[in-house]
């Protein structure tokens, strides 16, 4: 898709009310500073639309990017973060799940982990929750420059099998370095406004 125009059209915090969109939702969760925010603007070519994690864990925002006016990419809060405290996990948590339970119109979801690290409770829990509301996350595996080409299908074997991902589940290593993935993540993207 060429991108025309990208707007963060709607910010939710935790008491807001999730907007009833009438285009397609594709969204992004992943543990604080996997590179989701940096993955996002890598996908919109903006170089700092989405936030960075400056402050990680702070912003419990779900924020809303309408994507030339066809869709939206929704930008979900960061997990994980060991600084903040539990009733901040508590909310979370509240608020991952009354997106993943309201949205009628989520078709897609990427789940983001680093290639470097094996899945930890955290990723667990948001894949559960995926799958408990009836999504299959695609798995984007990030930092891919990070780790030798060598290492690359040991680490995605070690993914798959600690989430234990659904069969034939793609883990699509990604970097924003060298653009890698990039393509096949647009490629699952243009599936779902194509239908
Ligand atoms: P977020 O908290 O998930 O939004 O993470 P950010 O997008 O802010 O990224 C966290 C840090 O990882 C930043 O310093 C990024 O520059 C870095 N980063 C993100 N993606 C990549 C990548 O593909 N390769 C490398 N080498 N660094 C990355």
């Amino acid at each position: 898709m060429k991108i025309k125009s990208v707007n963060l059209e709607t910010v939710c915090g935790i008491t807001s009310k999730m907007p009833e969109n009438d285009k397609l939702e594709v969204a992004f969760a992943g543990r604080s500073n996997v590179g989701k925010s940096t993955l996002i603007n890598g996908l919109m070519n903006r170089k700092s639309l989405a936030r960075t994690s400056s402050q990680p864990g702070k912003t419990q925002t779900v924020n809303f990017y309408n994507i030339n006016d066809l869709l939206y990419f929704v930008d979900l809060p960061g997990y994980g973060y060991a600084k903040v405290s539990q009733q901040t996990v508590e909310k979370w948590g509240k608020m991952i799940n009354r997106y993943l339970d309201g949205s009628k119109v989520l078709r897609l979801i990427f789940l983001l982990v680093d290639i470097r690290h094996k899945p930890n409770q955290n990723d667990l829990q948001m894949y559960e929750w995926c799958t408990h509301y009836g999504f299959n996350p695609i798995i984007i595996a990030t930092k891919a420059d990070k780790i030798k080409r060598s290492q690359k299908a040991k680490q995605i074997k070690q993914i798959k099998e600690t989430l234990q991902v659904v069969e034939g589940t793609p883990v699509i290593p990604y970097s924003s370095m060298t653009k890698e993935g990039r393509e096949e993540i647009w490629e699952y993207i243009d599936m779902v406004y194509e239908g």
